[in-house]
């Protein structure tokens, strides 16, 4: 297994500010196929301007509305002229608090959250090798994150940025993994609950009175719990603001559902200034029949009442034909804006013919 398929193996990684100038209405109705919007994951250091030209003119053909594309600014910049030449809406997909083996990040050891058993995430990493998370909290962990998705909105011709990993470390994986790490997750375990660094204990000190580690459990205090929902959800803001500025748009991949998101990855993504959002529902993770596709999708879209348009996330590995052709129906009789495929590289031409002809139906 590569190392790009073992992050999805843990199903976490794969990825519209009101009044805004490029807020979509998602208010309005789908009359035809194509108000139904495909997006898929992609990337690729060696490929050539020619490789994606070929790569976004299928996806074009086949109906898709725009790309995801991971490896940062060189691989964008190989990929742009490709997607304008196809009219394909193009995003940087970014990973936002999880750096493992951050260049910048890994000079400020002090940056990086710390758990409620003491140790910091630069030194023990939970769960997973390429899970190194910084805290959300610190100004100069907020200032180095924002300053770089900045440099991408930069980039000549990109549409938007899309977040992954905008979240805190998994306090409760999804319940389909909890074998895979020999964990029976009933409880918040401190060895996976951040961040009680320094800083966020001050700051909610100052803010509540107390110190959430003299709590004989901090994982049943609200107050505590939605302080990290909050210091997400303003780093989220922030970056927003600046996207929005340089005229860009923002979206976010996230947890399945927003009650999911906030009990797991203490995600609060329905309050988010996003131009739109892809629930990640990854049913097999969470232990759920296909039927979820439909469930998560519409809980997602009654708790954002027509704030954003969703596009529910749908994970190609390990699935069938059968199950494809099933995600999309199921999706499609949900108002939600689209659906977004994971990734390019499982995209085989069988499943290529599923969908397409599941969305004629
Ligand atoms: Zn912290």
């Amino acid at each position: 297994m590569d190392k790009r398929q073992f992050i999805k193996q843990l199903g976490l990684g794969t990825a519209a500010i009101v009044g805004s100038p490029l807020l979509f209405h998602s208010c309005q109705p789908k009359d035809t196929i194509s108000d139904f919007k495909l997006w898929i994951w992609t990337g690729g250091g060696n490929k050539t301007e020619a490789d994606w030209d070929k790569e976004l003119e299928g996806l074009k053909n086949l109906g898709f509305y725009g790309v995801l594309v991971g490896g940062g600014k060189p691989v964008l910049e190989k990929a742009i002229p490709a997607a304008k030449k196809h009219g394909l809406q193009i995003h940087a997909w970014l990973w936002t608090m999880n750096r493992p083996g951050d260049p910048t990040a890994q000079q400020h050891p002090e940056w990086y959250a710390v758990s409620r058993e003491g140790n910091s995430s630069f030194d023990v990493r939970p769960y997973v090798d390429y899970y190194q998370w910084l805290c959300p909290t610190k100004p100069e962990v907020q200032e180095f994150v924002f300053n770089g998705m900045m440099e991408v909105c930069e980039i000549e011709g990109l549409d938007g940025i899309q977040l992954d990993y905008v979240r805190y470390c998994d306090v409760i994986l999804p319940r389909g993994l909890w074998e895979k790490y020999d964990l029976v997750q009933d409880h918040e375990m401190p060895e996976f609950d951040f961040c009680y660094c320094e800083d966020c204990r001050n700051k909610f000190k100052a803010e509540q009175g107390y110190d959430p580690l003299d709590l004989d459990d901090p994982s049943t205090d609200s107050q505590w719990r939605q302080f990290r929902y909050d210091s997400i959800t303003h780093l989220v803001n922030k970056i927003a603001e600046g996207v929005h500025q340089r005229k860009r748009q923002i979206s976010a991949s996230v947890f399945a559902t927003p009650s999911l998101a906030r009990k797991m990855v203490r995600q609060d993504w329905d309050k988010w200034n996003l131009d739109f959002v892809f629930p990640m529902v990854y049913y097999k993770f969470y232990a759920e029949d296909i039927g979820f596709m439909k469930r998560a999708t519409e809980e997602g879209l009654n708790d954002l009442n027509g704030s954003k348009p969703l596009y529910t996330a749908f994970y190609l590995a390990d699935k069938n034909d059968k199950e494809v052709a099933e995600a999309v129906k199921l999706v499609k009789d949900t108002k939600a804006n689209g659906m977004a495929f994971y990734d390019y590289g499982l995209l085989n031409e069988s499943f290529q013919k599923t969908i397409t002809e599941a969305l004629k139906q």
